[in-house]
């Protein structure tokens, strides 16, 4: 018998986000079933939300970063108990047998992860719904610990934000005597300038908002650069090895990659097609430099990361909402102005 669900969706690209009753299956012998405390907002959402990336399917229930209690779990799981604080991210399912998967790497499978919302079960087709909702159905394989040093709240975030800026980081070896920048301080950025900063990087970030510059400090940056200020960006030309460019919506490249050093990277994390305008050749060939992307972090990875903040502290800066909140909370996001996660407080739900 399915399970009943209350959660907030959206119904097309237009509507804003609304109550919704919803069905998730019956947890299955290797399921865990997890009461939602807390569902951070990422701009993943709004981009599907509002189908900016094409494909979304309709109704929506959004949310990846995902905070909960185990409610019960399948008769097959060994690792989870009713009770335990646990976290789920930005996807439930991956074919288990391709070589990404073996690899740990299920957010590359080669049949495409099953991601948390706006995908489809590989067992039964049913879509997928997400974390805006107060209970949430997933394979024991894609649940994370949650160390009860962490605040819960505050840690909702790690689960996307936190992993995407985490793994392009440790691929790319950032450590003492790197030399970073992260473009953008929204959700993700915050959590790449703590990170870079406490793998021992020299952390800068790149800006539009002038307004951001003490807290950025304060997040980790040792260095603030205005990317609307031409000559602050020659200042810093040559510069990083590594650049995490976060932003959400077209911009160009060129500037940054002039700020790029000799083998230098340009990694892109925010998700925006096309890219526009185009990439001028010579910025990477003169000094072998690279462009590339990543996407979130695999499940063993995600927990690493996790087992990190637990051990030095670090979880993300979040505004507390409501569910009935999560329009607005869009839209602020929307003007650069969140400091610098909203965070759902699920119980709000029952309101
Ligand atoms: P936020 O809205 O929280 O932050 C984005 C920040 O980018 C803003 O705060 C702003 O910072 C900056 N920005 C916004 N517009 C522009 C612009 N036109 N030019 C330059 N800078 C701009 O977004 P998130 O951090 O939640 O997400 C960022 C992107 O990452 C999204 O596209 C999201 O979909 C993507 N994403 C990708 C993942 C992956 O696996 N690759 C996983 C999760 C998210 P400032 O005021 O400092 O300029
Ligand atoms: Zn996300």
């Amino acid at each position: 018998m399915a399970l009943n669900i209350r959660g907030f969706a959206a119904q097309s690209a237009t509507t804003p986000l609304a109550p919704h009753s919803f069905e998730r299956r019956e947890p299955r012998a290797d399921d865990v079933a997890i009461d939602i405390l807390y569902c951070g907002v990422c701009h993943s959402d709004i981009h599907q939300a509002r189908d900016e990336w094409g494909g979304s399917r309709y109704p929506m229930v959004p949310g990846h970063e995902i905070i909960g209690r185990v409610a019960s779990v399948g008769a097959e799981v060994k690792g989870f108990k009713a009770g335990d604080l646990v976290g789920v991210g930005c996807m439930v399912d991956s074919c288990q047998h391709c070589e990404a998967c073996h690899q740990g790497l299920e957010q590359y499978c080669v049949e495409g992860m099953v991601a948390t919302y706006n995908s489809v079960d590989k067992k039964d087709g049913l879509p997928t719904f997400g974390g805006y909702s107060e209970r949430i159905v997933v394979n024991d394989k894609f649940v994370l610990r949650i160390d009860p040093r962490l605040d819960a709240k505050a840690a909702a975030p790690l689960l996307c934000a936190g992993i995407t800026t985490w793994s392009p980081l440790k691929h790319w070896n950032i450590g003492p005597g790197s030399k970073v920048a992260v473009v953008g301080l929204g959700g993700l950025g915050h959590m790449g300038l703590k990170f870079a900063k406490a793998l021992g990087a020299e952390v800068t970030l790149f800006t539009r908002s002038p307004s951001k510059e003490d807290e950025a400090r304060r997040l980790g940056a040792d260095h603030v650069v205005l990317s609307t200020d031409e000559a602050q960006m020659k200042a810093v030309a040559r510069r990083f090895d590594f650049i995490l460019d976060t932003v959400p919506t077209r911009h160009d490249l060129n500037p940054y990659l002039a700020t790029l050093a000799l083998n230098g990277t340009h990694c892109l994390v925010g998700l925006v097609e096309p890219m526009d305008p185009p990439v001028h050749a010579a910025n990477v060939i003169f000094g072998r430099r690279s462009i590339a992307g990543s996407l979130i972090g695999g499940i063993a990875e995600t927990q690493e990361m996790l087992d990190f903040c637990a051990e030095h502290g670090i979880v993300s800066d979040v505004e507390m909402i409501r569910i009935q909140e999560i329009n607005v909370a869009y839209e602020r996001m929307l003007r650069s102005d969140v400091r610098y996660r909203f965070v759902i407080d699920l119980a709000s739900l029952r309101d």
